[in-house]
């Protein structure tokens, strides 16, 4: 027996959370097949993946970026609490569905960013997914500029072509499928910049898997 990571109650040593803490953290919601935002109704897309669908095929989310799944993560991603990864990693990892990628490919950060926060948590979260799925990881295959320049001040088309020149890879990537490993998904912005990449190094098939995935700003509880 070990823990519930959230209330502390005791679980069997497979899980990671009690049946309570697991089903608060449920949401029963449909979910897009494409970008994993959650769904008002049985649709298989979003209004937003049938416009303008994205370069990535499916994602993956573990649940909603709300408590207490947020706080964990934010202990994780800013104060370097490394446990806390790892709980993630594991609800992730419960979560995905059969059918593993060839390869995983964490969200790379700029090397400004990753020199300020010593770590990347997404590189975190792959290479304990990967000691769980046994699938391998590369870490430096796709790579990002410093280049985070007030994009706050761009509207959203010029974000959207601003971002597509972040990302970036100097080799052929030979193998069929990459699960691209994101700690939140908020926008889709970067994933489908970074999934662009990948397509034109010569992957089919582009998986995100997140822990968490935001809902729409002005959606409400
Ligand atoms: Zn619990
Ligand atoms: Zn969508």
């Amino acid at each position: 027996m070990q823990n519930c990571s959230l209330c502390l109650t005791q679980i069997p040593n497979h899980a990671v959370f009690c049946h309570r803490c697991s089903d608060n953290l449920q949401s029963n919601t449909p979910r897009c097949h494409s970008c994993g935002i959650e769904l008002a109704t049985n649709n298989t897309r979003c209004g937003e993946c049938l416009s303008h669908p994205p370069e990535f095929d499916r994602t993956f989310v573990a649940g909603r970026y709300a408590p207490p799944i947020d706080q964990l993560i934010h202990q994780f991603k800013y104060n370097g609490d490394l446990n806390k990864g790892r709980i993630l990693a594991e609800w992730l990892g419960s979560a995905l569905p059969l059918g593993n990628p060839d390869l995983l490919i964490p969200m790379p950060l700029s090397p400004a960013r990753l020199k300020e926060r010593g770590f990347n948590q997404s590189a975190e979260l792959a290479r304990l997914l990967s000691q769980r799925l046994q699938i391998p990881v590369a870490y430096d295959l796709l790579k990002r500029h410093n280049s985070e320049t007030q994009q706050i001040q761009l509207k959203r088309k010029e974000r959207l072509s601003a971002m597509r020149k972040v990302f970036y890879t100097d080799q052929q990537i030979k193998v069929r499928s990459v699960g691209l490993i994101d700690d939140v998904v908020t926008t889709t912005a970067t994933a489908r910049a970074a999934a662009g990449v990948l397509k034109k190094a010569g992957v089919k098939e582009v998986i995100i898997w997140a822990v968490a995935r935001t809902r729409r700003p002005n959606d409400k509880d």
